[in-house]
């Protein structure tokens, strides 16, 4: 979710857009390439919930809190290693941390605890309406506060930020409407797209700069 990735805009923005997305994304990042690897399994399921017709059947180390725990603390060694910053190391951990906060509200009971073991989910997802609501709020109010934090050196650094949020949003809103992947290798391959995003972040940042002030 893109708006776990740039919601707390002021304060990440020191961390760097690529390092914020990156993390916020991390879990979905390493999922396609489990799943590709046989390591973690997912089902095409129409209507498993209103909002996406993917069946969530394993996904312990990539989606379970404890290892999510795991890659979080690991994040913000490196955060804090690389950016020789602890609120860097802070944030950077804190945004994988968030990822499956926010996976918590939106699946239905399907994240396990711990590798095997107990499912939870607030199952958001089960409403469309809900989901907008509550996933495009997140998305404006993070738009806000990253363009409150920063602004473009040339045309380039809004141009290609709307183009992110364009993007995303087009591929997020379409999630209940598009065909059925074909198979489970089709959706890992598809997910895997979601690497261009730390790129894309990359590209923004050359052309934004942070506001005077904005600590
Ligand atoms: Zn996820």
């Amino acid at each position: 979710m893109v708006q776990a990735g740039i919601r707390t805009g002021r304060v990440v923005f020191h961390s760097g857009l690529l390092g914020t997305v990156a993390t916020a994304f991390a879990l979905d990042l390493v999922w396609p390439i489990l799943l590709l690897l046989g390591v973690e399994t997912v089902r095409v399921s129409p209507g498993d919930t209103a909002f996406t017709h993917l069946a969530f059947d394993a996904y312990p180390w990539s989606h379970s809190l404890l290892t999510v725990a795991g890659w979080s603390v690991l994040a913000g060694i490196l955060g804090r290693t690389l950016f020789d910053s602890r609120r860097a190391g802070v944030v950077l951990g804190g945004l994988v941390l968030s990822h499956w906060g926010l996976d918590f509200v939106t699946h239905r009971p399907d994240l396990p605890l711990w590798p095997g073991g107990y499912l939870v989910g607030l199952g958001l997802w089960n409403s469309i309406p809900g989901t907008i609501l509550v996933e495009a709020g997140l998305l404006v109010a993070g738009i806000a506060a990253y363009r409150s934090a920063t602004s473009a050196r040339d045309r380039m650094g809004t141009a290609a930020l709307i183009g992110l949020v364009a993007v995303t949003v087009a591929i997020w809103i379409s999630q209940p409407g598009v065909p059925l992947p074909q198979s489970v290798r089709a959706v890992a391959v598809g997910a895997s797209a979601l690497w261009l995003l730390p790129a894309w972040a990359t590209w923004i940042e050359r052309h934004r700069r942070v506001r005077e002030g904005a600590e």
